[in-house]
């Protein structure tokens, strides 16, 4: 089955708020909710559909991925699988974002699976994002930058724990250690019992008894890290790569964030990028035109190539060096691009008095004219540059 529009899934525009975005899915998810619609495979297929949109489009990131590649987006960050694979939802996830829209979790990841017993949760610290500038150069080969961080990193104090002088934790007096409380409120469906995370402990089930003169009980400070990231070959303007855990450091020695790094490139003034290809203009003398000869072509690595032009050579035409252009960047395109050489024939603007009269003399001769067929393949190459 062909998979619908994620916007159009939700009935929102694709310049929505995150709001409408939430409030979009939040009708739809009452609406196809199983436990309104039971034995009916329809809605939940519905509700499937309207979750998976908006696991997509309420993630700052995947939503810009989505609308730069749709949904062949780059693998998640360049590495791992597709973020956007159909069919790889479970009823679980599902449920854990309906939570997420009726204020369940906290700032939590790792709960257990359903049915299971529920582990410990560990805080997550939040994403970076750095803007990285690259040549086209650097885009041939990747590069490695280096980048001065600041961010949250563990407390050295307390070893991230949080606690003081190795004090420790208690359980919870709200929760009782559950890490949940219930509110009982008035909804649509009358009254309605949810589940929401504990406000006193924030979910964790433990308090922290001595809290860390540092850190305030945090187990996270302010500081600095110079962190090397790894570009791969290939990217483009407007992607991104995620390096994961070296984000903000996570609560209570939790999980630590990601940083994602946003690719610009630099205007290069020697080639143009197309894609994978690169396209070099090649301003060919006029005599080499016509009598044919070899010229130099520069390549991203610096080494130029001769290159075999034909007698008779037409401005328009277009040469091919094969896997002279840009790799694919991982998951996206593959092999290698190619160099394209774009023909355009170098006119003088001013000529000496010998160079004046062998031009004129030219211009008597028929065959400098064009001929019907020469203008016609010259019209064919011109077709070609915006197929
Ligand atoms: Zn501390
Ligand atoms: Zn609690």
């Amino acid at each position: 089955m062909a998979k619908r529009d994620y916007y159009e899934v939700l009935g929102v525009s694709k310049s929505a708020s995150e709001d409408e975005i939430k409030k979009a899915y939040r009708k739809l998810a009452i609406k196809y909710h199983p436990d309104r619609n039971p034995d009916d495979p329809q809605a939940e297929e519905k509700f499937k559909e309207a979750a998976e949109a908006y696991d997509v489009l309420h993630d700052p990131q995947k939503r810009q991925q989505y609308d730069q590649f749709g949904f062949d987006a780059p693998g998640g960050g360049f590495g791992g699988g597709s973020p956007f694979g159909g069919g790889g939802f479970s009823m679980d996830d599902i449920f854990s974002m309906f939570g997420d829209v009726f204020g369940g979790r906290g700032g939590f990841g790792g709960f257990g699976g359903a049915g299971g017993h529920r582990q410990a949760p560990k805080y997550r610290g939040s994403d970076l994002r750095l803007k990285v500038r690259l040549s086209l150069q650097e885009v041939a080969t990747g590069v490695t930058k280096k980048f001065k961080v600041r961010k949250d990193i563990a407390c050295s104090h307390c070893h991230g724990t949080g606690a003081e002088g190795g004090s420790g934790t208690e359980t919870c007096p709200n929760c009782h250690g559950s890490g949940m409380e219930i509110r009982t409120q008035q909804s649509i469906f009358g009254m309605m019992q949810t589940q929401t995370t504990c406000h006193v402990c924030g979910g964790e089930g433990t308090v922290i008894k001595n809290k860390c003169t540092h850190c305030h009980g945090d187990g996270v400070v302010k500081g600095e890290e110079v962190v090397e990231i790894n570009i791969p070959a290939g990217v483009a303007e407007g992607m991104v790569v995620n390096v994961p855990g070296k984000g903000n450091a996570g609560k209570h020695n939790g999980v630590s964030g990601n940083i994602q790094v946003y690719i610009e490139e630099e205007e290069n003034e020697t080639f143009v990028r197309d894609g994978q290809n690169i396209i070099y203009n090649l301003l060919l003398d006029f005599p080499t035109a016509v009598l044919g000869g070899q010229v130099d072509i520069p390549t991203l690595d610096g080494n130029n190539v001769k290159i075999k032009i034909e007698p008779g050579t037409q401005p328009g035409k277009t040469l091919r060096l094969r896997g002279k252009g840009l790799p694919a960047v991982q998951g996206y395109g593959n092999g290698m691009g190619d160099l394209i050489v774009q023909i355009s024939i170098y006119v003088p603007k001013e000529l000496n008095r010998a160079e004046r009269k062998a031009i004129e003399e030219l211009r008597e001769s028929e065959n400098f004219r064009g001929d019907s067929s020469t203008k016609r393949s010259i019209f064919e190459n011109f077709k070609k540059l915006f197929s």
